[in-house]
C-alpha cells in the first residue's frame, strides 16, 4: 500500500488529515478496536480526534507503530502530544 493512494479526509469528521498535520500509524490492535463497531472502507483514514472518541480514551505512545510517518512526519501539537504520552 502506497500513502499515495490513501484518502487523507477523516472518514467521521471530514478534516483532511493531511492539512490537519494528523496522519499517523497506530497498531493494528488499537485500529481493530477503533473499527469493529463503526467500520473504516482501505484506504481511508481518522483523525486524532475521532479515533479518541471511537476508543473512548487519549492515545498514547504504545498506540503508534514504528513507521517513518509518526516518527519523521509533520505533526500536529495534539499528535506529537500522543506521541510523547506515556500509557
Ligand atoms: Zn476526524
Amino acid at each position: 500500500m502506497n500513502e499515495q493512494d490513501i484518502d487523507m479526509i477523516c472518514v467521521d469528521c471530514g478534516t483532511d488529515t493531511e492539512k490537519g498535520k494528523e496522519f499517523f500509524h497506530v497498531c493494528d490492535e488499537v485500529w481493530t478496536a477503533a473499527t469493529l463497531k463503526k467500520e473504516v472502507p482501505p484506504y481511508k483514514v481518522l483523525c486524532v480526534g475521532c479515533l479518541e472518541l471511537r476508543l473512548g480514551r487519549q492515545l498514547t505512545a504504545s498506540d503508534f507503530t514504528n513507521a517513518r510517518v509518526n516518527k519523521f512526519g509533520n505533526h500536529s501539537e495534539r499528535l506529537k502530544n500522543r506521541l510523547a504520552a506515556l500509557p
